[in-house]
Formats: C-alpha cells, structure tokens, sequence
C-alpha cells in the first residue's frame, strides 16, 4: 500500500524516533509499505517519519539501471565514518524539488536488523553511503536542509508551506 509522504515542515519530521522492540507483522508490513511508496515516488531512500510512522525503519534501493536491491534496515546505526568526505546533490521526498550539495564522510559502516530479526553489517559507499546517512538522520528529526545556512533554510520552508497551502487548496 503506498502511504501519503508528508511534507516539511510537519513536527513528525522533527522527532527522535523510537526504536522497534520486535520484528513483527507490523514492521514487516511498514518495510513492505515503505518500498512500494518510495518505488512509486520515485526515489532511492525513505524513513518511516516520513510516512508519519515515529519508528526506526528505513529502506533504500540506490541502484538506477538493473536489478533493484531493495533494502529494509531496522534500528540502523552508524558504527563507523571515514575521514574521507564526499558531496552530493542531495534532495528528499519530503521537500521536493529542492536539491543542494551537502558533504557527509564517503564511507560508512551500519548495523542494523533486518526483518528475519536477524543483526546485519555492512560497509556502504558512493551514493549508498549518502543515502544510508541522510534517511538514518530522518530517525533523529534531521532533514539534509539542517546543514544548511538559517537564511538558506528558512527560504525553502517558506516555499514548502506555500506548496502545502497550494495543495491544500487543490483537493
Ligand atoms: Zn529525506
């Protein structure tokens, strides 16, 4: 089921989220949800904030051409940054169309628990790595935008509450 994304600025984006107890039906179906309305958005990365779910689960598929490799990671948590940073034009469901360069550490390690409850490891980097640290910063009540200046910020969420009030008006 594709479930509606919400948009900045929402206090439910701003929350630290909780950390998921037990893999259950529930989890497995929130995971199941979130690929399919992340697929159909369309994007590389989503938190479950931004379908207005305050838990820890992401999901991601980075790859553009060939076989998908979806991924569902629950409590991820980053347990080792290179030194090494790198940029990337960074955008999010969350805030459309609004795109900006922001520098994060190349390389990262995560662990997480996937849905067989089973602990998982892994090493990500390129756009992965980006991707991984940007949607574990949605658990935290992060958005990309907060690297930003204030003023830079403020900007785009003026432009997001008149696109809400646009689409509000809309339906
Ligand atoms: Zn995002």
């Amino acid at each position: 089921m594709i479930r509606p994304i919400l948009i900045h600025p929402d206090p439910r984006l701003k929350k630290l989220c909780d950390p998921v107890a037990e893999i259950t039906a529930e989890v497995r179906q929130l995971a199941a949800d979130m690929l399919e309305t992340m697929y159909d958005a369309p994007g590389i990365g989503l938190a479950a904030p931004q379908v207005g779910v305050t838990k820890r689960v992401i999901v991601m598929d980075c790859i553009k051409e060939g076989t998908p490799e979806p991924m569902a990671l629950v409590n991820p948590e980053i347990i080792w940054s290179s030194e090494d940073q790198t940029v990337y034009e960074e955008g999010c469901l969350s805030i459309p169309d609004i795109y900006n360069d922001i520098t994060r550490p190349a390389e990262v390690k995560v662990r997480w628990t996937d849905l067989d409850g089973k602990q998982q490891e892994r090493q990500f980097a390129g756009i992965w790595a980006t991707c991984v640290q940007h949607e574990i910063d949605h658990l935290d009540g992060k958005l990309f935008i907060d690297y930003l200046g204030p003023l830079k910020r403020q900007m785009i969420t003026r432009k997001m509450e008149k696109l809400k009030r646009e689409r509000a008006r809309a339906v």
